[in-house]
């Protein structure tokens, strides 16, 4: 029977190298192998091969010539008849969610980076055997956390080796593992068992039990929008969260995610309101569950089926991203974890951080979904000036769009998500599916304004539309930086460093660059960026820069006043609910935003 295994060795853990061994039950003569060079959800070609060392080929008792072809494949002299055994190292000592991470503290790893595709066998059944680990500390075994399906073991040498099954190489690598001593907590979610795994050191106040809580109640949110009969489409899910110092990341999969967090965002016993830290980590919580919908089942036809060796262009990501990003801060205001005032405030960030990218004028949503692998993922001192967000940009598309739907009467974006999932019986869909979609639901035609919000570069009619709603649209006072059109790190230490100059603004008219550092103004030591509010009310301002070694004076052009802020550098924008509104606008934003 065709199949293929991988045993997987972590005791070598000091040295930081996963040893593998691949076996091809029914090799071809010839059989190539490769390495995927990105990870699904992930859009940049990583070159995971770079870490793989050490391959040779066995079969029948004898060594094969192995032959590389090119950055991430390998064709070995095999012959059909008699299985073919590979053997490699990967080393992975990387803590973001996607690649790999081995010490004497844990392993976790994505099969993207350990698990060879057999060329002409991605369609057979995979397993996965990790030998166990004993922690050096404790001489415990090593606790082991997917959402792959354990089976019996077939090894004959331990009963100890855990086995997993995954239907095809897709599978495989769409199941994370974590090993460790991890804390493990479980709740149900409309009766599927959900797993939460917390790798990494807690604080010893941590309240773990609000967490699943809290947790729990985004799920069954969830699986309530999607399905009306209350069935998940998956058996059990995984929560894979390791918490660092300081860290922040999620990857999705099919019925798992991976999440990296700061040990410090998590709750702490005897915490009544919610930290802004800890609203953040819900929120990442929330998107990621979501997308165990839209992007693993409702996903894009462009990735379908995936391309391991190169980079996988869609023009959907303002959907996917954006359209995902829009609902998980509403999910938190539908379990009811926050509430309305504080859902807005979440949104008021969105709409400033579109509105102080002069990027937007310059990109549309779908255009920067397609540049994903070689602009949103290789960001540098230019990124906001040639590229918007299709995260927020998408999550602004989304809401007015839900906002147009809620107003035209008797719909909203719930419905065409609804539909978008029956029509395509949670498959693959494409752009012209969506804007059917929205024409089938929407009062009026709807889609060739859509269109224009999505590949077009003018601005959304969010204000109108939020003022509809019966939501005040506020100006505060500008920040420092929005005034002066850049974007810094600051810290009493290390006093100001320019990360970003944007296009249009002040510090660029000035001649002020990314990579300087801002020591003065007009004689004055400068700190922070907000020192200088109580000094540019002078004339002739004069900053003192160091750049490359040589300390420069720089005349300032006048510093924009409050309120006269114009082009791409705008006032912060609060939105609030107004407080007495009609009885049709109040039944609107009630719907909406349920509780207000
Ligand atoms: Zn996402």
């Amino acid at each position: 029977m065709e199949m293929i295994t991988f045993q997987i060795d972590t005791r070598q853990a000091h040295t930081h190298r996963f040893h593998i061994t691949l076996i091809i039950a029914e090799p071809q003569a010839q059989q190539r192998v490769s390495l995927p060079v990105w990870i699904p959800g992930s859009y940049l070609v990583r070159e995971f091969a770079k870490q793989l060392s050490d391959l040779e080929a066995f079969q029948n008792g004898q060594s094969c010539t192995v032959q590389q072809l090119d950055k991430t494949t390998w064709q070995v002299d095999s012959q059909r008849g008699y299985p073919l055994v590979l053997r490699y190292k990967v080393y992975g000592f990387d803590l973001s969610v996607r690649t790999a991470y081995l010490s004497q503290e844990r392993g976790f790893f994505n099969g993207t980076s350990l698990c060879l595709a057999v060329a002409g066998q991605e369609h057979v059944p995979h397993q996965l055997q990790l030998s166990p680990t004993f922690a050096p500390s404790t001489g415990e075994i090593w606790k082991v956390a997917t959402g792959l399906e354990q089976v019996a073991s077939t090894s004959l040498d331990s009963d100890s080796v855990m086995c997993f099954q995954a239907q095809d190489y897709d599978d495989l690598v769409d199941h994370p593992v974590e090993m460790g001593a991890f804390w493990q907590g479980h709740f149900f979610a409309h009766g599927v068992p959900h797993e939460l795994i917390i790798s990494g050191h807690l604080l010893p106040d941590t309240d773990t039990e609000r967490l699943l809580q809290d947790t729990q109640r985004i799920c069954e949110a969830q699986i309530d929008f999607w399905h009306a009969n209350k069935q998940a489409p998956f058996k059990r899910y995984v929560f894979l969260l390791h918490v660092v110092e300081d860290g922040y990341g999620g990857l999705e999969h099919r019925n798992s995610t991976a999440l990296i967090a700061s040990r410090r965002d998590l709750p702490r016993k005897g915490m009544t309101d919610l930290s802004d830290s800890y609203v953040t980590l819900l929120g990442l919580i929330s998107h990621e569950y979501f997308h165990t919908w839209n992007v693993k089942r409702l996903r894009p036809a462009d990735l379908a089926p995936l391309d391991y060796s190169r980079e996988n262009h869609t023009r959907l990501l303002w959907f996917f991203e954006g359209f995902t990003s829009y609902y998980d801060d509403l999910f938190l205001l539908r379990s009811q974890l926050i509430d309305a005032t504080r859902y807005l405030q979440l949104l008021s960030k969105t709409i400033n951080a579109v509105l102080f990218t002069p990027g937007r004028k310059v990109q549309s949503a779908a255009q920067a979904s397609f540049d994903a692998w070689t602009k949103y993922y290789r960001p540098d001192e230019n990124t906001p000036n040639l590229t918007v967000n299709y995260y927020t940009k998408g999550a602004l598309i989304a809401l007015a769009l839900d906002l147009t739907l809620r107003q035209q009467g008797n719909t909203s974006l719930d419905k065409v998500m609804h539909t978008l999932w029956l029509r395509s019986g949670g498959g693959s869909i494409r752009e012209k599916d969506i804007f059917q979609v929205v024409d089938d639901l929407a009062e009026a035609p709807f889609s060739l304004q859509l269109r224009q919000w999505v590949h077009d570069k003018e601005e959304l009619p969010i204000k109108a539309l939020l003022e509809a709603m019966g939501i005040n649209w506020l100006t505060a006072e500008a920040s420092m930086a929005q005034r002066l059109g850049l974007k810094v790190t600051e810290n009493p230490l290390t006093g100001i460093k320019i990360t970003h100059v944007l296009d249009h603004g002040c510090a660029q008219a000035s001649g002020l660059c990314a990579g300087d550092e801002w020591l003065g103004l007009n004689g004055w030591r400068l700190r922070r960026l907000e020192d200088l509010q109580r000094l540019v009310t002078q004339p002739n301002l004069i900053a003192t820069i160091a750049r490359e070694q040589r300390l420069v004076q720089i005349p300032l052009v006048s510093v924009p006043e409050v309120g006269q802020i114009t082009g791409n550098v705008k006032l912060d924008w609060v939105v609030s609910a107004k407080n007495s509104v009609p009885k049709s606008v109040q039944q609107l934003r009630q719907q909406w935003l349920q509780t207000l």
